[in-house]
């Protein structure tokens, strides 16, 4: 095995200081990501584990006296670019080169809210109250108290990450850690902001105002990029997400850009027809009954219904018929109704193909809610 002192051309009197010279102007030539290939490859190996045992006092004491730890083929490996990066920064590669920022993105925050059918027809104005994490006033996200800074972790000089000789069967192995103490952030906050116990954020309501478009539905979300929470250490905020739900309507229903509604009719205005005017929820429409209009017939009033999300064109408002047989007459009202019967020749009830129209889906609709 090569002499550690040769490896690295210095004299076994070298001092650390022209130990991690001679390391770094050896390393600059043979580190692979500068010199590809297998002999530079090998040749760095060596160098690195000849660094390794040299710079460390107590390894070098326990060398010198003839005890290396053996470096078995791949020892060192996993090491290199640890030690690489300590010299060169994150250049070198990628592997925790850079200590952790405690800067990052808030989270998104949702926000449910309900809406009533008539605030979707035409879209609504809303003032929605929010609970997130904003900027701590008093630190203006810094974390520390007002007047004082964070100041360089000493246990890992302010890179944030500690190496660790580990020794295992291959030999002495270099790992990288982040280090313990400053959580990786390569500063540590000596005299953290009371208000926000450190964290540059704290918890507060505020209210968003916002326009609600026309044609939402339930479990639809509106995205309001950067309105979420604020990030630790004053970071960028993230979305706030409004998640909405329609309050079924007591009389009307939704399918697609229609509405719904039953309209019940009494046996005269079904028969001699009638103009009525029904309550939409844009104001009073004028109807008009056609005289013998049937139950079941759907009437269409054009434009009452939603307006989309995406485009102008107002569904329509559509109205199936339901004719209210009377349950109780009175004597001379009965008289009537047998006299009619007599004179009309009705025809018997007969059979005829099952109604699985749009009527029949909407009375489906009111049973189940
Ligand atoms: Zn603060
Ligand atoms: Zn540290």
């Amino acid at each position: 095995m090569a002499d550690h002192y040769e490896v690295l051309g210095v004299s076994r009197e070298a001092t650390t200081d022209e130990i991690k010279k001679a390391y770094r102007r050896l390393a600059r030539q043979l580190h692979p990501d500068v010199n590809p290939g297998e002999e530079a490859s090998e040749r760095f190996k060596l160098v690195t584990h000849a660094y390794d045992v040299l710079s460390d006092p107590e390894q070098r004491a326990r060398y010198d006296m003839g005890g290396d730890g053996g470096f078995g083929g791949a020892g060192g490996f996993g090491g290199f670019g640890d030690i690489f990066e300590t010299f060169f920064g994150a250049a070198g590669g990628n592997r925790g080169g850079r200590p952790r920022s405690r800067r990052e993105r808030g989270q998104d925050a949702l926000v449910r809210v309900t809406l009533d059918l008539g605030d979707v027809v035409f879209g609504v104005h809303r003032d929605i109250e929010v609970d997130t994490a904003v900027v701590c006033d008093t630190c203006e996200g810094s974390c520390c108290q007002p007047g004082t800074q964070p100041v360089r972790c000493d246990i890992c000089q302010g890179s944030g990450h500690v190496q660790r000789q580990v020794r295992s069967l291959l030999g002495n192995v270099v790992t990288t850690q982040p280090c313990n103490v400053c959580q990786g952030y390569g500063t540590t906050i000596p005299y953290p902001c009371a208000t926000c116990q450190g964290q540059g954020r704290v918890r507060s309501r505020r209210t968003v105002s916002l326009d609600i478009p026309a044609g939402v539905e339930t479990g639809l979300r509106l995205q309001l990029p950067g309105s979420g929470e604020v990030g630790p250490a004053g970071g960028p905020n993230g979305d706030l997400y409004l998640e909405v739900t329609v309050a079924p309507h007591e009389v009307f229903s939704r399918e697609g850009d229609d509405l719904l509604a039953t309209l019940e009719v009494s046996m005269p205005d079904a028969i001699l027809g009638t103009t009525t005017t029904i309550e939409s929820l844009d104001g009073p429409v004028e109807l008009e009954l056609r005289p013998g209009v049937q139950a079941g017939d759907i009437l269409t009033i054009k434009g009452r219904g939603i307006t989309p999300l995406r485009g102008s064109q107002r569904g329509d408002l559509r109205v199936g018929v339901h004719v209210v047989t009377p349950t109780r007459l009175d004597a001379k009202e009965r008289a009537l109704i047998e006299e009619f019967a007599g004179r009309t020749k009705a025809p018997a009830p007969r059979l005829a193909e099952f109604h699985q129209g749009l009527f029949a889906k909407l009375r489906d609709r009111f049973r189940n809610g």
